[in-house]
């Protein structure tokens, strides 16, 4: 029998397509998209995937046809900014066009939300409490302090805000390291075991031959490190595990 909460396991993928993530070159969403699906089929296994609205808007069939499927569709924001500089009132307007976007192709409203990267302010009760205006859920909060984004001292497991769920992204140790599950650090660590609570995270680029050319040296070279493993990676993961999707999870 499948026990959640504390034990439920999460297979998420963040969706931006290469000029809403400041990247150039040629877009690798459809194709990027499609191989996950596939991994994900012949495991039979479900996925969240949150979808930057801009991007959902320039991919609509490819939203409805996951939607269509079964596979929950969520918002990774409107468009893929730090949200850490927003006054109150701009992520106000941020979330609920993040919202909208969404739900003008799906006709539901989306459940959850991911702040594009993980960008959630130092005050992260404020932060969700305003989240909880527009959304059931969160799953922003990276319980790893990154250069990037991230918390040291942060429940590793979900939580409320009020009303709002929050689950953060999972973590696991690897060589003594404690590191999140998802995109370059599943992508460099060597192996992944995961633990009873995990929320792993993954990008359709990172399947892809695209190579990434970021606008910044440094993030170009970070983003094509390690992608030939990763399917089999996942898939390592995939054969031994029971994956859900938020909306399906009981927590
Ligand atoms: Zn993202």
């Amino acid at each position: 029998m499948e026990i959640f909460g504390e034990k439920m396991k999460i297979f998420s993928v963040d969706v931006e397509s290469v000029s809403d993530a400041n990247m150039i070159g040629k877009d690798f969403t459809e194709e990027g998209v499609k191989i996950i699906v596939d991994m994900l089929k012949r495991y039979k296994q479900q996925a969240t995937f949150f979808w930057v609205g801009r991007t959902a808007e320039k991919y609509k069939k490819l939203v409805k046809w996951l939607y269509d499927q079964g596979y929950e569709i969520a918002s990774h924001g409107y468009t893929h900014v730090r949200l850490d500089n927003f006054t109150v009132d701009e992520l106000n307007k941020y979330l609920r066009k993040s919202s909208d976007s969404i739900k003008k192709i799906i006709g539901e409203r989306p459940k959850g939300f991911r702040a594009p990267i993980f960008s959630v302010w130092r005050d992260y009760k404020k932060f969700l409490s305003i989240v909880g205006k527009y959304f059931e859920y969160d799953s922003s909060i990276v319980p790893v302090r990154t250069p990037f984004y991230g918390f040291r001292k942060i429940k590793d497991t979900p939580f409320n805000v009020g009303k709002l769920r929050e689950f953060p992204i999972g973590t696991t140790k690897v060589m003594g390291i404690k590191i999140p599950t998802g995109g370059f650090f599943i992508r460099v660590a060597p192996y992944i075991k995961l633990k009873d609570y995990a929320v792993i995270y993954t990008h359709p680029w990172e399947y892809t031959d695209y190579k990434y050319k970021a606008k910044s040296k440094i993030e170009g070279l970070l983003n094509n490190m390690c992608k030939k493993n990763l399917k089999s990676k996942m898939e390592s993961l995939l054969k031994v595990h029971r994956f859900s999707s938020f909306k399906l999870s009981k927590s």
